[in-house]
């Protein structure tokens, strides 16, 4: 459940690939650390088996505390090139972040 924090920090679990677990799967173990040994021709099949059949127990989670930032009133401004609302907070002059530093694409 998303409920925002008063607080500066929120409880809550953390949930993780246990490279411990791991062990017990061979073909993910050597997939998830990105060895060489892991054959991307000949392992994918075994790969997916390995993923299915381990579900939940190559997994494991812990309680954690973080830190919460509070949310920043703001106002909405139209990004001069993509045209889109962005919150005032992510623009970059008057584009957004998507259009300015963080651009990763083009239109083609
Ligand atoms: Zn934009």
């Amino acid at each position: 459940m998303d409920i925002p924090s008063e607080n500066a920090t929120a409880d809550a679990v953390r949930v993780y690939v246990d490279p411990e677990k791991l062990k017990n799967y061979p073909t993910v173990d050597t997939w998830y650390a990105n060895s060489p040994a892991f054959d991307k021709k000949t392992l994918n099949g075994q790969l997916f088996d390995e993923i299915f059949r381990g579900g939940r127990n190559i997994i494991s989670f812990e309680r954690v505390r973080v830190t919460v930032k509070k949310k920043e009133k703001c106002s909405s401004i139209t990004c001069s090139c993509c045209r889109k609302p962005i919150p005032d907070y992510l623009m970059e002059g008057d584009r957004c972040g998507a259009c300015g530093s963080m651009k990763y694409y083009e239109r083609i």
